[in-house]
């Protein structure tokens, strides 16, 4: 199966000139969310993770079904002030302005082997700022993965852990 022909380009989303690839076509059609979860599974799998951590919304919608398949924790990067707590956070760079990711500050044992999940990278400011974050809480960063790559934005030459994508898009 081509996932490619399960996710939908959205022209002009969320402001003029941007494409955004939706993966709620993907999610609505039984097959392809079963075929795209059992191929995460297996590239997620072969790094060992004792955690998975989903980049908020939409890489939880991937994350955490993926933990429960592999048997590993599900933990959660949120924006600002979601989370309950003591919590950790880190700001990072979007195209206009700053954004912030925050994780609980016991969300992670130290050396604990987490792999990040979300559902796309793009110039890979958010999954970038992910990593530093966990790294920051001790976690043993092992991989990113994400459904979709932007590849004409080279995002996972910002990363400085392995990448894996199921799709590109150049
Ligand atoms: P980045 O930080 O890599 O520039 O952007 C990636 C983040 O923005 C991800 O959390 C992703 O969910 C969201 N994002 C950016 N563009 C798209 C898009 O075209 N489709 C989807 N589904 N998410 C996008």
């Amino acid at each position: 199966m081509n996932l490619k022909d399960h996710i939908r380009g959205v022209p002009d989303f969320p402001k003029p000139g941007i494409l955004f690839y939706d993966i709620s076509t993907l999610l609505r059609n039984a097959d392809a969310w079963q075929v795209a979860m059992g191929r995460l599974a297996s590239v997620v799998r072969a790094y060992q993770p004792d955690v998975l951590a989903g980049v908020e919304s939409r890489g939880f919608l991937l994350a955490a079904p993926l933990a429960l398949k592999l048997g590993c924790g599900f933990v959660m990067l949120r924006k600002r002030g979601k989370l309950p707590g003591a919590t950790i956070g880190l700001d990072y760079d979007l195209e206009y302005g700053t954004d912030r990711i925050e994780i609980q500050a016991d969300a992670v044992k130290p050396g604990q082997r987490v792999v990040v999940v979300d559902d796309l990278l793009a110039t890979g400011g958010t999954m970038s700022a992910g990593i530093s974050l966990l790294k920051h809480a001790q976690a043993d960063v092992v991989a990113a993965i994400a459904l979709i790559e932007l590849t004409f934005l080279q995002g996972r030459g910002r990363l400085d852990v392995p990448f894996e994508a199921l799709v590109q898009y150049d």
